[in-house]
Parts: structure tokens; C-alpha cells; sequence
């Protein structure tokens, strides 16, 4: 898990960098930091839950809290099959 978060957090910099940079890759950079730093991100929040059993799932503990929290991510800013879409373009321009 702490692996998978530092490769998402690797991305996301390297995107803003490429940003910064006004590299013309940059945008669909951006668009697969986003899409695997939030799908990650969704899934760490989601193991993080699971060693709590069903009480993970309360809301009495975080532990859901960030699950959904992390969820809407893969929605919003341009849902994750969207910004697949927008990468699969950009990969076949000619
Ligand atoms: C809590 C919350 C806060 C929000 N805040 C904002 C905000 O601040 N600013 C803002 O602009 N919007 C905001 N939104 C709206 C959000 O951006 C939209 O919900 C999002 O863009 C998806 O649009 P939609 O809900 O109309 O889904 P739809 O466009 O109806 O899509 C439904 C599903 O079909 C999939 N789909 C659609 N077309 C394709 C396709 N061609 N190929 C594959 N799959 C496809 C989508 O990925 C999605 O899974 C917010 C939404 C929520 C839930």
C-alpha cells in the first residue's frame, strides 16, 4: 500500500511539474496522474477498511469516511473512464 501511494504521489508531481514546465504532454499527464492516483487512492482507503471488519464500515471510525471521500474522486474532474478516453485519443493522434 505505502508503495502504491508513493508511485500516485510520484505521478501527480511529475504531472504539475510537466505543468509548470508547459510541457505540451502535460495535459495527458495530467489526466493519468488523475486517473491512477484516484483509482489508487480508492483502493488503499478500501484495504485500509478491511482489517477493521464490519465496524470499518460505521461511522462511528474514519475508515468509511475516507472511503467514500476517495470514492468521488473516480467521479468528479472528469469521471475515470472519460479521462481514459481523453488518453486513448491522445495516445492514437497521429
Ligand atoms: C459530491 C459531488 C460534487 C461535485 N462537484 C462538482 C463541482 O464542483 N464542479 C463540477 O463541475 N461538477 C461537480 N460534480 C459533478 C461531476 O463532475 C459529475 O457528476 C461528473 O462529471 C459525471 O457526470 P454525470 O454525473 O452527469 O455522469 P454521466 O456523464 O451521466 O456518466 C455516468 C457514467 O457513465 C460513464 N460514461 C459516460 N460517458 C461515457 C463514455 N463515453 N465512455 C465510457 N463511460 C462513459 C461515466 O464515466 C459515469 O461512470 C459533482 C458531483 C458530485 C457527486
Amino acid at each position: 500500500m505505502a508503495t502504491e501511494l508513493v508511485a500516485a504521489r510520484l505521478m501527480i508531481r511529475n504531472a504539475a511539474a510537466e505543468l509548470d514546465l508547459r510541457d505540451p504532454r502535460a495535459p495527458v499527464l495530467c489526466a493519468m496522474a488523475k486517473r491512477f492516483a484516484s483509482d489508487v487512492g480508492f483502493s488503499l482507503a478500501n484495504d485500509a477498511l478491511q482489517p477493521h471488519g464490519g465496524h470499518g464500515y460505521l461511522k462511528d471510525f474514519p475508515a468509511e469516511r475516507h472511503v467514500r471521500d476517495l470514492r468521488v474522486h473516480q467521479i468528479l474532474e472528469g469521471t475515470n473512464e472519460i479521462i481514459r478516453v481523453i488518453i486513448a485519443r491522445e495516445m492514437f493522434r497521429q
